[in-house]
């Protein structure tokens, strides 16, 4: 039997900062992430406002975008 023909590939967690972790795939051992598939705005279909600090909150009041 040869040992090596495979690359170093984990079953690793990852973590959101939302709360929600997953288990996935990656030559990593740990991953920490700001966006997932279940607070990112694409996959609920929600418009809030997910940028830190609020950055985009005070642009559109700057330039009057609602
Ligand atoms: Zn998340």
């Amino acid at each position: 039997m040869r040992e090596g023909i495979h690359p170093e590939y984990n079953n690793i967690k990852v973590t959101c900062v939302c709360g929600e972790s997953f288990e996935t795939g990656s030559v990593k051992k740990e991953l920490r992430v700001e966006i997932c598939y279940k607070c990112h705005p694409f996959y609920t279909g929600s418009q809030r406002t997910i940028e830190i600090g609020g950055r985009a909150d005070k642009f559109r009041k700057k330039y009057g975008i609602n």
